[in-house]
């Protein structure tokens, strides 16, 4: 039984929930990122590994999403990202895995290796995929094929929001702070005073948030904003911090009502870049030294990002004397083998401008 239900037993009746991970993920020490004065402590809590196939942080929100599927006898799952999303693909691979039809709704992005490696393993799962240029558009492609679902008699089929991120899908990440919570009561590291993570939809940092607010912790969530404010705003994090509350509360009254603004939560634009999916230098270079420090691999898109806010701090003398988690949230798991032998061609005409152009600069070369 996941810690947060084991905490608070009505929860595991109330709430669906379906098992696709393993947990909970190891902690790495990194104190080798800090080339200055190493007075910081430095851990990686990896979720890259929280699952097979795929790893990532999107299986601890789907375990909670697709389980809510499953409860209502959903049997097509709709879902939306970027072309190379990696929520996408998590979803693809395991309702695929639960025998659901996972279908993804996905929009223009710039290029990248990422993107490209996404969408040939999507193809090994079968996954329907249909490439829109703008957001209206998409909106108006998932809204006339469900009505076409509808309309054939096969109900309407269960939306996934993009990356996962609701009430429900946030879930995992409170769950995520108890997981944590028991690896420091064992020793496996010390309680952060800060946590560093990046935000694309801020279900990951939100539901960090409020897990800690439950065990009456308090560290500093510092949420690196990937993506603009249309997705990473505080006013977003308050909804769905007060939408997660009131759904746990709903399912077990002995868990209190919180407030947002006591969070010690901090919302950083200053790493995006600008663009969703477009790298920076400093997140390029946060991924170099990333390998270099502990052999792990991260990515331009957000955990690069998300590391260079963090290096910067260091660099700053703000985490003096500080115990500091980066939480990995990029999948580990490698997949190079297989799609090798995968034939992009096969994919809707539109992806192939992802095999046909180059990829972005500051990901040649790599
Ligand atoms: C989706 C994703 C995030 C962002 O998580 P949110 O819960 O959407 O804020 C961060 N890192 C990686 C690697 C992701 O795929």
């Amino acid at each position: 039984m996941i810690p947060l239900f084991k905490h608070y037993p009505p929860l595991s009746k109330a709430l669906p929930f379906v098992t696709l991970g393993q947990y909970p993920t190891p902690v790495l020490d990194a104190c080798a990122l800090d080339v200055g004065n190493r007075t910081a402590g430095i851990t990686v809590k990896q979720d890259g590994l929280s699952g097979l196939p795929y790893g990532g942080n999107k299986v601890r929100k789907l375990e909670f999403l697709l389980g809510d599927a499953l409860a209502k006898d959903k049997t097509d799952i709709f879902t939306f990202g970027g072309a190379g999303s990696n929520h996408a693909l998590a979803t693809a691979i395991y309702a695929q895995q639960l025998g659901l039809r996972p279908r993804s709704f996905l929009i223009a992005q710039p290029n990248s290796h990422s993107v490209r490696n996404n969408l040939l393993r999507s193809l090994e799962t079968g996954v329907q995929l249909r490439h829109f240029e703008s957001t209206a558009g998409l909106a108006a492609g998932v809204a006339l094929e469900a009505s076409w679902h509808l309309f054939r008699g096969k109900g309407w089929p269960y939306l996934i929001p993009p990356g996962g991120t609701s009430a429900l899908g946030l879930l995992g990440y409170v769950n995520a702070a108890f997981e944590l919570k028991a690896q420091v009561d064992a020793g496996d590291l010390p309680l952060p005073d800060v946590i560093y993570v990046a935000s694309g939809t801020m279900g990951t940092c939100v539901g960090l948030a409020l897990g800690f607010q439950i065990l009456g912790l308090n560290p500093k969530i510092c949420s690196v904003a990937v993506t603009d404010a249309g997705f990473s705003s505080i006013n977003r994090a308050k909804k769905l911090f007060d939408g997660a509350n009131a759904l746990l509360r709903k399912a077990d009254s002995a868990i209190p009502e919180f407030h947002f603004g006591d969070c010690d939560f901090e919302l950083r634009h200053d790493f995006f870049g600008g663009e969703y999916g477009r790298y920076t230098k400093e997140g390029a270079d946060a991924v170099e030294r990333m390998k270099v420090a502990t052999g792990t691999g991260i990515e331009g898109c957000y955990t690069g990002k998300c590391l260079a806010a963090l290096l910067e701090d260091l660099h700053l003398g703000r985490l003096a004397d500080q115990q500091v988690l980066f939480w990995n949230t990029y999948n580990a798991t490698t997949f190079a083998g297989s799609i090798a032998s995968q034939d992009y061609r096969r994919l809707p005409r539109d992806f192939h401008r992802y095999f046909d152009n180059d990829v972005q600069e500051l990901d040649r070369g790599r």
